[in-house]
């Protein structure tokens, strides 16, 4: 058995790892390396071997770069939970937009995709590479009677709608864990992750290895404060926000805000974003995966992702009639636009639009990686470029934190401490450096042998 990295080994993004054995391979992710880690999107290892690509989740990191998989003569399952096969033509058009493929060219990747996508419950063992068989359920795994067959399971993973870590049962019956990427713990929307009973071999992200989140408990009444004090002097609150996980995250703190008549209960509430809609409604569909909480809302007859004051703006020409109107009344609105970043997406014509009025205010509710505007505008610049024009920023600014979709130091540890048997060997991937080796420091002290 052997593990090879095509990305995402010291990186946050381009995950893409190979499971080798014997002559046989399986793909585990094919994410798109962004930002500084940036690089050519050709595949440059053979695919002859592989006989099938899994998908923890569908962030572009993740999935990005499935296009140049089949471009090289890709033609095997996809096999991912239902929720990503649901999400995956989103997030692949989303993601094949910014690097410049038509739509005639998406629309083909796309119907190639969906021909080759097996989806699955979660909690199922999945014979591979058998695609005629996939989703027969092996006695809880304890079906043995294909030896040489390579098992697979998606677990929840708690990041986002559909996320899974993988369980590989090798013929050996030897268990390889693939984290994919981990949610934090005591988010309302998704239950947390639990750990296998098994993995002797780990291969864990490590994204916020070396860092505490703060408390998401009390996120939703700093929330309450920050809108409060923006909207004395009234204005438009703007918040940029992910269309995957942040976006509905954020609904789902606005509800329980006017549930309690925490905030001005007639105050409109817009979603401008036609892809967060899109990805809403999923959210919606799988219900079924949701967290306790979050359930529990459901059973009282509240809708926590689809209330009374949320309006949604699909079509472009409603976008810029609201921008407009909001730029010249400065009536109380919260508008939860992408991109997250503020690079591109509907966000931008409304930064352009009430950057330079005093009443607005941006509420960042992410993290602004360098070269971002929304860095920019963190970092307390007083005008700024958009579209060509330069715009004075004389909104207020704040910084929301408690948002993040990945699990931090100690909910890692919890998901490595909670393992039954103790893992053999943990490989730390989707880390930089730094934060790997601390990590790998903070888990050699419990005992763990980390490669
Ligand atoms: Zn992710």
């Amino acid at each position: 058995m052997q593990v090879i990295h095509h990305g995402g080994k010291d990186t946050v993004t381009g995950s893409c790892h190979e499971l080798r054995l014997d002559d046989q391979s399986i793909l585990i992710d094919c994410g798109l390396f962004q930002g500084a880690d940036s690089r050519n999107l050709e595949i440059d290892f053979s695919t002859r071997n592989i006989v099938a690509l899994l998908l923890t989740h569908s962030h572009i990191d993740h999935v990005g770069r499935i296009p140049w998989l089949l471009a090289k003569g890709f033609e095997k399952p996809i096999i991912c939970t239902k929720a990503t096969a649901e999400l995956l033509p989103l997030m692949l058009t989303d993601g094949l937009k910014i690097q410049g493929l038509n739509n005639r060219q998406t629309e083909r990747v796309l119907r190639k995709v969906k021909r080759m996508v097996i989806a699955c419950e979660y909690n199922e063992w999945i014979a591979i590479p058998t695609p005629f068989k996939m989703g027969v359920q092996l006695n809880n795994g304890k079906d043995h009677s294909r030896p040489n067959t390579l098992y697979a399971r998606f677990q929840p993973a708690g990041h986002i709608l559909g996320s899974a870590y993988i369980e590989v049962k090798l013929p050996n019956q030897e268990v390889i864990v693939f984290s994919g990427d981990l949610g934090p713990s005591h988010t309302p929307l998704l239950p947390d992750p639990l750990p296998p009973e098994r993995a002797d071999y780990l291969f864990i992200e490590s994204t916020y290895g070396d860092r505490q989140h703060d408390d998401i408990a009390t996120r939703g009444q700093r929330l309450k404060k920050i809108i409060e004090r923006s909207l004395r002097d009234g204005g438009t609150i703007l918040i940029p926000a992910f269309s995957v996980g942040r976006t509905q995250e954020l609904l789902f703190d606005i509800e329980q805000l006017i549930y309690q008549h925490d905030i001005d209960i007639s105050m409109p509430i817009i979603l401008d974003s036609p892809m967060a809609s899109k990805v809403t409604r999923s959210y919606q569909r799988f219900k079924k995966l949701w967290g306790n909480e979050a359930k529990a809302k459901l059973e009282a007859h509240r809708h926590p992702l689809e209330f009374e004051q949320c309006i949604t703006v699909e079509d472009y020409r409603t976008h810029q009639r609201l921008v407009n109107r909001l730029a010249s009344t400065g009536e109380p609105t919260i508008v939860v636009a992408a991109s997250g970043m503020c690079q591109g997406g509907r966000i931008m014509a409304y930064l352009k639009a009430l950057l330079s009025d005093k009443r607005t205010d941006v509420i960042f509710a992410g993290y602004q990686a360098d070269g971002t505007l929304g860095a920019e505008l963190q970092s307390g610049t007083s005008e700024v470029e958009i579209d060509g024009e330069m715009i004075k920023v004389k909104a207020q600014l704040h910084t929301m934190s408690g948002y993040s979709a990945h699990a931090d130091k100690n909910d890692l540890m919890e998901f490595v401490c909670g393992i039954a048997n103790k893992p053999k060997e943990i490989h730390l991937i989707h880390g930089v450096p730094k934060t790997k080796s601390y990590f790998a420091k903070e888990l050699k002290k419990q005992g763990f042998d980390v490669r």
